[in-house]
């Protein structure tokens, strides 16, 4: 993806950062409803997802690479621990990534989660990830999946 830079950004790399990071979490939040993802540690059926990025914002030609996780659940379980620690390390090479995500209270409802990654990105309805369900890509971006 080739997003245009507003204009006088470029060269001010604090600035830079900051809309590479506010761009970064818009799209990781549509990215996770792109497929039947499953947590990439236990493989349940992905609800979360942890970004990880790595920015060259200085260059020229700006580059950015974004890593999205898919996890059965954020928070303080041991899948979204070991995505935590690779962070770390990654961090170690390629220098501080994202700020540390906000936290979030988890949704209202009786059951307290988020939306399966494989449901429908405008509705999010649980039942949207079941395979009957037929789903149609974004006309954009040829990836976020949406039911009809
Ligand atoms: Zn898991
Ligand atoms: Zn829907």
């Amino acid at each position: 993806m080739r997003p245009a830079v507003p204009d006088g950004m470029l060269g001010n790399v604090p600035l830079m950062q900051s809309w590479v990071n506010a761009l970064a979490l818009s799209m990781a939040k549509d990215i996770k409803h792109t497929n039947a993802w499953r947590c990439e540690i236990c493989s349940r059926p992905s609800r979360e997802t942890k970004v990880d990025m790595a920015s060259w914002v200085h260059l020229p030609e700006p580059r950015v690479v974004l890593y999205i996780h898919h996890l059965c659940e954020a928070g303080f379980n041991p899948c979204h621990a070991m995505i935590v620690a690779q962070g770390q390390i990654m961090g170690n090479i390629v220098g501080p990534g994202l700020p540390p995500e906000p936290w979030l209270p988890k949704p209202e409802g009786p059951d307290h989660q988020y939306p399966l990654a494989a449901s429908c990105c405008g509705c999010q309805k649980d039942a949207t990830a079941s395979r009957k369900t037929s789903m149609s890509r974004c006309g954009g971006c040829k990836l976020v999946r949406y039911c009809r």
